[in-house]
């Protein structure tokens, strides 16, 4: 199969849809690889890096379209894009249809055959969103103590403390993915780390991952408000999944916070967990509300793109390489892949995203 791969357009999107560390692996499976001139410039991957590994690089994404059986992106299509997919064409990107009726019928109007990593499934587990939930973690943590620094407004405490001086005290609301990697940074850096999640089993595990380095509590309004009070920087990382994030914490309970304190609500993307929470950008990541900072980044793992493109890379590839191997027949064998099934063929294949956008499926 030639397999295409395009330069991200969105802004501030400096993420590649194939590393060649990953296009080497489809060559050597005997596909073909071609790469739009200058895709892997935002991780330091120039096009001679493409060329070794065995890809042919395009002059144009017009080239690109027009040639490839599968393209493979990281961020939805841009209306340039839509127009240029076509029917009998593999794409398979981050899409995020449910909130973006353009975009949901500018790829069925293309009738194209797409499928989101935000919703291929393992098991009862989300494989493609996983890696970009460990960068955010891990990110959050580096956000907070830069927001904490005095000239940035923060508290300016220093997260590990010194000997003699007290450090930070983190807490993390939710220990899925995005907070037990939040709490390994703190943990790491020295903080006084406390986590609290709803889920029994999920306090088990995280209790055994920590061994005493980080308390955990189990999430109750009661609890959420005593470490509230103690916390110089707090973590949001709860999800339901196919909900909204529950506003943990409404706009009186800042209130209950130390003055210059840091709030990272990673949970933005799905409505944030803080009352007071709305999306903001890297390059004006943070605001004040009631003396308390808030940063709100909503893509988060597009400002560190070398490792997050090597870590999406990692997850994307055994799916890339089956949909290159066997094309349709490889949907219909793989119940994981299926589950990522968006469009095809003018027709919308997403339960909830039809639910969603009222669309017929
Ligand atoms: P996850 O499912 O792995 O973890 C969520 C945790 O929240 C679970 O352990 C769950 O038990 C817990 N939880 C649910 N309700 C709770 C409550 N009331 N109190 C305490 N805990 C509760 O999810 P994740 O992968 O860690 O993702 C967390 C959020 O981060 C999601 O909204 C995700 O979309 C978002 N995210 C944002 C970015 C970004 O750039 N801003 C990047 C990646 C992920």
């Amino acid at each position: 199969m030639l397999v295409g791969v395009p330069k991200e357009i969105k802004k501030q999107e400096a993420r590649v849809g194939l590393t060649p560390a990953a296009a080497r692996e489809y060559v050597e499976r005997g596909h073909s690889v071609l790469v739009e001139t200058n895709a892997g410039i935002g991780i330091g991957a120039d096009d001679e890096a493409y060329i070794t590994a065995g890809a042919q690089i395009a002059a144009t994404a017009a080239e690109v379209f027009e040639k490839a059986e599968m393209i493979v992106k990281v961020k939805e299509p841009q209306p340039s894009e839509w127009v240029q997919l076509r029917e009998g064409q593999l794409l398979f990107t981050y899409l995020h249809l449910a909130p973006d009726p353009a975009q949901t019928k500018g790829l069925l109007e293309s009738g194209v055959t797409s499928i989101a990593y935000e919703t291929v499934t393992e098991g009862v587990g989300l494989p493609l969103l996983a890696p970009m939930s460990e960068v955010a973690g891990r990110l959050s943590i580096e956000a907070a103590a830069l927001a904490s620094r005095n000239f940035n407004g923060g508290n300016g405490l220093l997260m590990g403390g010194v000997p003699g001086v007290a450090p930070a005290r983190v807490l993390v609301l939710g220990g899925g993915v995005v907070g037990t990697h939040a709490a390994r940074m703190a943990v790491g850096l020295g903080a006084d780390v406390t986590i609290l999640d709803r889920s029994l089993p999920r306090l088990r595990q995280l209790d055994e991952l920590f061994t005493g380095r980080a308390r955990n509590l189990f999430s109750t309004s009661e609890a959420l408000e005593m470490e509230l009070a103690q916390a110089d920087v707090v973590i949001g990382s709860v999800l339901i999944p196919g909900a909204n994030a529950p506003k943990l914490v409404t706009k009186d309970m800042l209130g209950l916070m130390k003055p210059r304190s840091v709030v990272v609500d990673v949970a933005i993307d799905q409505g944030g967990c803080f009352e007071t929470s709305h999306a903001t950008t890297h390059e004006d990541p943070t605001y004040e509300v009631d003396g308390v900072i808030h940063y709100c980044v909503a893509n988060m793992p597009g400002c560190v793109p070398t490792t997050s493109s090597h870590a999406l890379n990692n997850a994307t590839l055994p799916y890339g390489l089956a949909l290159a191997d066997g094309g349709l027949s490889a949907i219909m064998e793989n119940a994981g892949l299926r589950a990522g099934l968006s469009t095809h063929r003018g027709k919308l294949t997403s339960a909830p995203v039809a639910e969603a956008l009222g669309l017929a499926c």
